[in-house]
């Protein structure tokens, strides 16, 4: 699969796959059937774009009932849901990725310290331990930058289980690696496999279930031998993350966006489309800091679809509104790009919790005490993330009213008209 990071690719994998998000998507969409030169068949690998911002959800969901009636699509759609849902879960327990942050560092430092686990580490992460699925889906995702979501979870599942590594180093090794490392997929998904998203339950991958769904990969099925057996037990911890309210900004108006201001563009928002501004920015500000996806940096396709997509993103908004676009580094001055602009404000599309906060927040929060910033979110996000409280029940059994809510009914993928 290429993973073109334009917004005309993204757009082209969206109608290639749209006639297979109907029922055949519910009834294929489990099996790893390996990489494809033209892209797999039974999901939509739209995932890379959807992370980096440069087609949304609404859009996607829009195109998806364009085809398919709500019924015939509602295993897609649930999955996108499901995507909304952890961004909201963890903007309500932020503290998660914080913990997540030290217990991952912490776990890199105690590799330093020990030869015997960094060699189980090395081996697990360049696909040398024996255990054949395993090795394949570690060099796959090296190599790829992607892996389907059942491979995700059973390859959690024995790095956990079987090999007993650390979790959070895996999902180091995920965030790094994973075109669409997203702090809130990633981090509760780890979470979920381990038995801490929803305490006590997790997940064992077994070998008949992996031969069975990776029947039609090119090499044929993968075997799997001596994974942790039913008797290994969910991880645990010490306490309970208590939620925090949201507090979400308003739909921004026009009039807001009256005096000149500046449109930043940053890893999870690379393209101004999907934010459906109200009114044009006299200057597009590329923000990129994959590399603060892990302290080990973003890996290589990681790094290249970033960098592709805010390069992409800002020459598009440039050209859509007419205005000059300049790159910042966080940590550089912001200033002087503002003043030659003649801008005082800027609109920033929300920054969720994770690391692309982490890698902004600390230059742009003095502009937000002074008012300087304008915060962008969805109308989908805010319409969902207040139901991403707790399980995911109480989204699943809301799509039907946030749908007809935020007015997304079908339409035809937009056509790319190259900005
Ligand atoms: C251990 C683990 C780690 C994961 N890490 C990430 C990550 O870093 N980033 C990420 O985007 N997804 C992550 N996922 C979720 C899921 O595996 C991917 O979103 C999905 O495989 C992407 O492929 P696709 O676009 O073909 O999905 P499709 O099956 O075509 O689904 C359409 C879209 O729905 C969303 N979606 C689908 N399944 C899930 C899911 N289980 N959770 C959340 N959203 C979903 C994605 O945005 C996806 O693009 C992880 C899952 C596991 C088990």
């Amino acid at each position: 699969m290429d993973f073109t990071p334009t917004r005309e690719a993204a757009l082209a994998r969206l109608a290639a796959f749209l006639p297979a998000a109907g029922r055949r998507y519910a009834e294929t969409r489990n099996a790893d059937d390996g990489p494809r030169p033209g892209g797999r068949s039974n999901v939509s690998q739209l995932s890379p774009w959807l992370h980096a911002g440069v087609i949304g959800e609404t859009e996607v969901l829009e195109a998806v009932l364009s085809e398919h009636s709500p019924r015939a699509a509602e295993k897609f759609i649930t999955e996108v849901f499901w995507r909304i849902y952890f961004k909201g879960y963890l903007e309500q327990r932020p503290a998660i990725w914080d913990d997540y942050c030290k217990g991952r560092d912490n776990a890199l430092a105690a590799l330093a310290g020990n030869a015997g686990l960094r060699k189980a580490f090395t081996e697990a992460s360049e696909g040398r331990t024996g255990i054949e699925a395993f090795d394949v889906w570690a060099r796959e995702l090296a190599g790829t930058g992607y892996l389907h979501n059942h491979a995700r979870m059973w390859f959690a599942s024995i790095w956990i289980f079987t090999l007993k590594l650390d979790w959070r180093l895996g999902a180091d090794f995920f965030l790094k690696h994973l075109i669409d490392g997203d702090a809130a997929s990633n981090t509760l998904s780890w979470r979920w496999v381990a038995g801490l998203h929803t305490r006590g339950k997790h997940y064992l991958a077994r070998a008949d279930n992996i031969a069975r769904y990776t029947a039609g990969r090119p090499e044929g099925a993968l075997a799997a031998a001596r994974l942790a057996g039913d008797e290994a037990e969910p991880l645990t911890e010490p306490h309970d993350y208590a939620r925090q309210t949201l507090d979400l900004p308003r739909p921004v108006t026009a009039a807001e966006l009256a005096q000149p201001f500046a449109l930043l563009l940053h890893d999870e928002a690379a393209h101004h489309a999907p934010l459906a501004l109200p009114a044009s920015p006299a200057l597009v500000i590329g923000a990129e800091r994959s590399a603060a996806r892990s302290p080990g940096g973003a890996g290589r396709h990681a790094q290249a679809f970033a960098q592709g997509a805010l390069a992409g993103g800002m020459t598009s908004g440039a050209a859509a509104f007419g205005c000059p676009a300049a790159q910042w580094r966080a940590g550089a001055p912001l200033a002087p790009l503002l003043v030659a602009a003649g801008v005082e404000r800027i609109a920033v599309p929300f920054l969720p919790a994770g690391w692309t906060r982490d890698a902004l927040w600390p230059d742009l929060a003095p502009l937000a005490a002074a008012g300087r910033i304008i915060t962008l979110l969805g109308d989908l996000d805010r319409a969902t993330w207040p139901l991403a409280k707790a399980g995911f029940f109480p989204v699943a059994k809301a799509i039907d009213a946030l749908i007809a809510e935020c007015a997304i009914q079908g339409r035809a993928v937009p056509v790319s008209t190259g900005n």
